[in-house]
């Protein structure tokens, strides 16, 4: 095994970064996750084209092969693009905040309107719904029974009123209500039409809302761009809703909206109770529509392994510089504690013969330790000749971290003998060392 290990890394080492050449199957691939995804075409092409760009000359990290490194990089544009690695994004504030519900209809708009009533309220917001869907009195009803059902009020004015007129009225009302936040729902159609953009447009300068959110499904599929640019250019909305997340969809409209509207993605719509309503994480999305979490979890396994070898080299290094002081005795034993504990600790020189039960009372112990040499001073820590002469200074570190004097006196006596194998152990290496250079 650890030959052909060997020989891996060696034809590794050979495509240290990232090449035209070498780019060309992931590229392909990564391409193929896309569009399957459902990111639109051209949307696709201009990604990829930067990514490209962008990952050209890219070293290739130490134990995986190009194509894993080209998906990393890939990721981590994604990840960039969609979030800009800042977290969940949240609404715009507001007095009162005035989020404007946009969307083709039947994509989720009148549930997204109560999920995030329900969302404000459990962050101690009132609220108030206003309904502007005049075209079916069904979309009053749904609303009403909505917020009766998160006891949230709605404002209505049946379907014979101008819905910018309601909006407006609605808007007054929660004013003189004192509320916190006003959403109005509107009205969707099936098509990008030119009477919903009108309609939205009025609304939208009647109210002046605070937030203007575009309610997507994430089954929109390839239309995902236009219908984003579209509703941009007539309304300019200030983030996206992307709905029934829930669904089979890798949610590559998630990248669409983002790319094609420059702005973010604030909540995702993950079932139809009012709970359903996520905070947008672009990692998650990034790796759902990428769908190569296996390949990225193999790259983290490699990071991890490189920082493995980073710190036993580090650990090496100062054996071989002969220092040896209680910081370095405190971090031997944090570092072996994070790399697994009691099982590094067997190959502690002088542990090697110990069950587990005392190795368990010897990790006991380095914790006793660590309370005491993290009650010494910075000259003690670094010079210990200083407290292993003084009595006095023992007593104080004593008192300071609880324990008893003699706990104190096991310290310097384990200190001073580990110092001593630690000495041997350095000794051995530089021999060692000497050995491999004559070859
Ligand atoms: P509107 O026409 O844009 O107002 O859409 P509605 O809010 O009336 O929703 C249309 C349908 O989609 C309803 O049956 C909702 O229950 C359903 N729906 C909305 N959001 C989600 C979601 O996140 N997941 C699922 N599975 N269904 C949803
Ligand atoms: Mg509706």
């Amino acid at each position: 095994l650890s030959r052909s290990l060997e020989k891996a890394q060696r034809l590794i080492g050979k495509t240290g970064t990232l090449t035209a050449e070498n780019m060309k199957e992931p590229l392909k691939e990564v391409r193929r996750a896309l569009l399957e995804a459902d990111v639109s075409l051209p949307v696709v092409r201009r990604f990829v084209k930067k990514v490209e760009d962008r990952a050209l000359g890219t070293k290739v990290l130490e134990g995986v092969t190009p194509d894993v490194q080209f998906i990393k990089v890939v990721s981590n544009e994604l990840i960039d693009l969609m979030g800009g690695g800042v977290g969940a994004k949240d609404l715009e504030p507001g007095f009162p905040q005035i989020i404007l519900m946009a969307g083709l209809q039947g994509v989720g708009k009148t549930t997204a309107a109560g999920k995030l009533a329900l969302y404000l309220k459990k962050s101690k917001k009132s609220c108030l719904l206003v309904a502007t869907d005049v075209y079916r009195p069904a979309a009053i009803d749904q609303l009403v029974k909505l917020g009766t059902a998160i006891d949230v009020p709605v404002f209505e004015l049946g379907t014979q009123v101008d819905p910018v007129e309601i909006a407006k009225r609605g808007v007054e009302e929660a004013k003189r209500l004192g509320v916190d936040a006003v959403i109005v729902d509107t009205a969707g159609r099936l098509q990008v039409d030119e009477d919903m953009m009108g309609e939205l447009r009025s609304i939208k300068s009647a109210v002046r809302p605070s937030d203007t959110l575009l309610v997507v499904d994430a089954m929109t599929g390839q239309e995902a761009a236009n219908l984003v640019k579209a509703f941009n250019d007539a309304v300019d909305i200030t983030g996206a809703i992307l709905t029934k997340m829930d669904g089979d969809s890798r949610g590559g409209a998630a990248l669409s909206v983002r790319e094609v509207s420059g702005k973010p993605i604030k909540f995702v719509g993950v079932g139809e109770k009012m709970e359903a309503l996520e905070p947008f994480y672009p990692e998650r999305m990034a790796s759902r529509i990428l769908g190569m979490g296996d390949v990225l979890t193999l790259y983290e396994k490699a990071e991890q392994a490189i920082k493995k070898d980073e710190d036993a080299k580090k650990m090496m290094d100062r054996l071989l510089e002969e220092k040896f002081d209680f910081n370095d005795f405190l971090n031997q034993w944090k570092s072996m504690n994070n790399m697994g504990g009691l099982q590094m600790l067997k190959m502690m020189p002088g542990f090697n013969k110990v069950s587990e039960k005392a190795l368990y009372e010897a990790e006991k112990q380095f914790e006793s330790y660590a309370a005491i040499i993290n009650a010494m001073d910075e000259e003690e820590r670094t010079n210990p000749e200083v407290i292993i002469k003084s009595m006095a200074r023992r007593r104080r570190v004593a008192q300071e971290s609880g324990k008893a004097e003699a706990e104190v006196s096991k310290l310097m006596t384990a200190y001073t003998q580990l110092r001593a194998q630690v000495g041997g152990m350095s000794k051995l290496l530089k021999l060692q060392r000497a050995g491999g250079n004559q070859e």
